[in-house]
């Protein structure tokens, strides 16, 4: 082979050579000892905005903003210095355009033919995007801890065979348990049996199904009391498949507890602590239904205070409703506990007797009426008062409803109040004084 035809091969070489690291999908470079670019890819010359021969021969001076990016320098002097091999991610920024970009370099010396450093090449892969990514992990992954560990709830992850795979600080409170030693472990290896099967069957809807399911769980406390939670089940699906579940569990007992004491207040008469006229109604009108269903026949009493309004006059309206408080008591405790007592207003009560015949009925208000009379009342002054009451009784028949009932009943104690008072009026019949 010629010189000639040696060059024009070499000169081929050298360009496919070129061509190829353009190809690299990484910023590939050589420096000469002074640090000037002796060859740079085409890469370098995009991210730089100069054409190659303009990068050739010049230092990094003119394409990075150095005060910033000393770090850059230092590396090149350690390699062509001292001939380490330096491997390192470097941030750089761009004087043309003042980005900030990182990169995972690897800057590695060469030596000439004596062994002697005589520039150095190097190999840098733009890290910017990933370390963005990671970034955005990161402040993602620090705000769902937050959230999950602040949370006023249990918040759990578990596997299709229900094996914990994540559970916020909450929970891990809750079981006694470091967060990290409830990972891997089922509900059998961290709480009693009851819990566990009360539990599954919420899991298993959600497995089963596939479906968010909703609703409340019940579970006793470290001291055995029981706790209400409110609980939303999530499945999480991978290719098309359930391979875990999300669990948040709210703490809903308080509002329970709420819910119930509302809801007693409301069915309870504030001044004698007997039923209040609506719940009355309420219970009688279901029993009425199951005891036409069955054949059976009800009683109801209605029975008021004897002039009341004398007391209230005479007395005071507090020795009233010492009165009021009075009758109910002694009432209430001659009645069995299936029978329900309200207090319809004012002095106005009623007794509903489940299943119970005439002839017991009338031994029942009779029995009211004796108790009302023997009972004393305290008035402001130290002295005992008594009152008496009417009572009027009626028993129900297969077609009667309870609206019905209590306009008969109502009747029958207005026929009381006529009678004199002070006894118990049912259709014909008259008890006591009258
Ligand atoms: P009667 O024998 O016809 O029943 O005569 P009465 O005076 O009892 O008349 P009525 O039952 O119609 O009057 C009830 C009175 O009870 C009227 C009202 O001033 C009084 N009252 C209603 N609620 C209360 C209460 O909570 N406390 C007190 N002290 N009095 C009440
Ligand atoms: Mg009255």
């Amino acid at each position: 082979m010629t010189a000639i035809a040696s060059v024009d091969l070499l000169t081929t070489q050298i360009q496919q050579l070129q061509t190829t690291l353009d190809q690299v999908g990484a910023y590939i470079y050589t420096k000469d000892m002074q640090g000037r670019y002796a060859f740079a890819n085409k890469l370098v010359c995009d991210l730089f905005g100069y054409p190659l021969h303009e990068v050739m021969g010049f230092t990094d001076e003119k394409f990075f903003d150095l005060s910033i990016c000393n770090q850059l320098r230092l590396h090149d002097r350690r390699v062509l210095d001292l001939g380490e091999r330096i491997e390192s991610e470097e941030t750089n920024i761009i004087a043309t355009t003042g980005e900030t970009r990182s990169y995972w370099s690897v800057k590695i010396p060469w030596r000439d033919a004596d062994g002697k450093i005589a520039g150095m090449c190097g190999i840098s892969t733009d890290i910017t995007e990933r370390r963005r990514l990671e970034m955005l992990v990161q402040e993602q992954k620090l705000l769902l801890d937050t959230i999950l560990n602040n949370i006023d709830s249990y918040v759990y992850m578990k596997d299709y065979e229900r094996r914990y795979l994540y559970v916020n600080e909450k929970t891990a409170i809750l079981f006694g348990i470091p967060k990290e030693n409830v990972i891997g472990k089922f509900d059998a290896d961290i709480m009693p049996k009851e819990d566990v099967d009360r539990f599954n069957m919420m899991d298993r809807q959600v497995l089963d199904t596939g479906e968010k399911v909703c609703g409340e769980e019940t579970f006793l406390d470290s001291g055995g009391s029981e706790r209400h939670y409110w609980s939303i089940k999530i499945p999480l699906k991978k290719d098309g498949k359930i391979s875990s579940y999300v669990g948040i569990s709210t703490d809903i007992t308080e509002v329970i507890k709420l819910k119930e004491n509302f809801q007693l207040l409301a069915n309870t008469d504030a001044m004698t602590g007997i039923f209040s006229r609506r719940h009355l109604i309420e219970c009688a009108e279901q029993e009425l239904k199951r005891m036409h269903r069955r054949g059976e026949t009800m009683a109801v009493i209605m029975f008021d205070i004897d002039r009341f309004k004398s007391v209230n006059d005479g007395y005071g309206h507090a020795t009233g409703d010492r009165a009021i408080i009075a009758v109910a008591e002694a009432c209430k405790k001659n009645l069995r506990e299936i029978d329900w007592f309200g207090r319809m207003g004012g002095d106005e009560f009623v007794v509903v007797l489940p299943d119970t015949d005439l002839a017991s009925t009338l031994a029942i208000a009779e029995r009211m009426r004796g108790v009302i009379c023997a009972t004393k009342i305290l008035c402001d002054d130290g002295s005992i008062i008594s009152v008496t009451s009417s009572f009027g009784l009626i028993m129900s028949d297969s077609s009667s409803s309870f609206d019905g009932l209590l306009a008969r009943s109502d009747a029958a104690l207005y026929e009381a109040k006529n009678r004199g008072r002070n006894c118990v009026w049912h259709d014909q019949k008259t008890l006591g004084n009258a």
